[in-house]
C-alpha cells in the first residue's frame, strides 16, 4: 500500500515537516509529511525485535534521516517526530510497559532514545491512537469533529479523537476500545488480556477464526468446511472468500463478529457521541467495494440501529478507514504536529 501512494513533490509542500513512525512487531513504517498532511517520503524496514530496543531506536533514527534525505531536506528541517508504538505504554515516561510482540522491551526509554538518535523532539503515542488521528486528520473521517477508530486485526485496537485531543487517559490506558466488556456472563469468551467478555474476544481475526472453528467442530458443512477438510488453513481471508462464494457457515460467523462489533460501538456512541465511527485494520473484507465488506458493515449498522437512540442511529457515520496500513505513520506525524503547534 505504501509504495502505491503518490508522493508530494518538495516544491509543492508546505513547511514545516513532520516525521511519523509506526513501530510494529514486524516492520518500522516511516513517513515524512508536510503541514497539510501530505506525504513527501516513505520508508519501511524490518523491526528485528529480537535485537532489542536500542538497536531499533537507532534504526528509527536512521529512518528519519533517510526520509529527510529522500525528500531533499535536512533532518533539522523536521519540526518533530511522532512515534506510535504497541502498548500498553507509560506515555509520560516514554516507555512501553508490556508489549506482547516486543518481548524484552519493557521499561526501555524508547521515546528519549529515538529523540537522541534523531536530534528531534518526539511525541510518543499508542499505535491505534496514532492511526485514529491519521483517519481523523486526512483519512476517512477528515472533516469530522470527533472519531472513534476500531482496528480489527490480531487484536482490536482503538483510537478516540475529540477535536484535536487524543484521548490517552490519566494512566495511558485511554482508548483501549478492544477491552470494553460486551458480555458479562461467566460463560463469556476469554480475551487475550485474560479477562472475560471483552470486545476483542468476539471481533478480532483471532476470535473470528475461533468462531469458525467452533462452528465446524459442531458439525457445520459447506464450502468452508470442505476447504478446511482439504487442508486449507482457517484464516479470515479464507472465511471471507467462502462467505463471498455463498457459504452460509462462513457468512454466519462474519455476521456474528459484526453483531458483537455493533454492540461495542453503541457503548462508544453513548459515552462519546462521536461524529464518525471508523473501522480499520486487516479485517475490513474489501471494504464497501466488496459484497462481503458491504454485508459486514451493514450488519454492524443494523445492530447499532437496534440498540441506540434514533438521533444517533440517523446521524452517526459508521464507515471503513481509508488510509490502510499507512494510518499509523501518518497519524503519528499528525500528533507530532499537534504538539509542535502547542509549543509557545
Ligand atoms: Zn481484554
Amino acid at each position: 500500500m505504501s509504495s502505491d501512494r503518490t508522493l508530494l513533490p518538495l516544491s509543492q509542500a508546505t513547511r514545516p515537516f513532520y516525521a511519523g513512525i509506526d513501530l510494529g512487531g514486524t516492520n518500522i513504517k516511516a513517513a515524512l509529511l508536510d503541514d497539510l498532511g501530505r506525504i513527501v517520503a516513505f520508508h519501511t524496514e524490518p523491526t528485528h525485535a529480537a535485537r532489542g530496543p536500542e538497536d531499533a531506536a537507532a534504526r528509527i533514527g536512521r529512518a528519519v534521516h533517510t526520509l529527510a534525505g529522500r525528500a531533499g531536506i535536512a533532518t533539522a528541517d523536521v519540526a518533530r517526530v511522532g512515534l506510535g508504538s504497541p502498548g500498553p505504554l507509560d506515555i509520560p515516561a516514554g516507555t512501553i510497559v508490556r508489549a506482547g510482540n516486543l518481548p524484552g522491551w519493557d521499561d526501555f526509554p524508547l521515546r528519549d532514545r529515538v529523540a537522541a538518535h534523531t536530534g528531534r523532539d518526539v511525541t510518543f503515542a499508542n499505535d491505534a491512537n496514532a492511526a485514529g488521528y491519521g483517519e481523523y486528520w486526512v483519512g476517512s473521517a477528515r472533516g469530522s469533529s470527533s472519531l472513534v477508530l476500531l482496528t480489527l486485526g490480531t487484536g482490536v485496537g482503538g483510537g478516540i479523537i475529540i477535536g484535536d485531543v487524543n484521548v490517552e487517559g490519566a494512566h495511558s490506558h485511554g482508548s483501549e476500545c478492544g477491552h470494553i466488556i460486551v458480555d458479562p456472563a461467566p460463560t463469556a469468551r476469554v480475551c487475550p488480556c485474560g479477562q472475560l467478555g471483552h470486545l476483542e474476544a468476539y471481533t478480532s481475526a483471532t476470535s473470528l477464526k475461533a468462531l469458525a472453528a467452533e462452528a465446524l467442530a459442531a458439525g457445520g458443512t459447506g464450502s468452508l468446511a470442505a476447504a478446511v477438510a482439504a487442508g486449507e488453513e482457517l484464516t479470515p481471508v479464507v472465511i471471507a472468500r467462502e462467505a463471498g462464494a455463498g457459504d452460509a457457515l462462513a457468512m454466519g460467523v462474519l455476521m456474528e463478529a459484526a453483531r458483537w462489533l455493533g454492540i461495542g460501538i453503541v457503548t462508544f456512541m453513548h459515552t462519546i457521541d462521536p461524529e464518525a465511527v471508523v473501522i480499520g485494520g486487516a479485517m475490513t473484507f474489501g471494504r464497501e467495494e466488496h459484497p462481503v465488506g458491504r454485508a459486514f458493515l451493514e450488519r454492524v449498522r443494523e445492530e447499532v440501529r437496534r440498540r441506540t437512540f434514533p438521533v444517533l442511529a440517523r446521524r452517526t457515520s459508521i464507515r471503513y478507514a481509508s488510509l490502510g496500513g499507512d494510518a499509523g505513520s501518518i497519524g503519528a506525524a499528525g500528533l507530532a504536529r499537534l504538539d509542535h503547534r502547542r509549543q509557545p
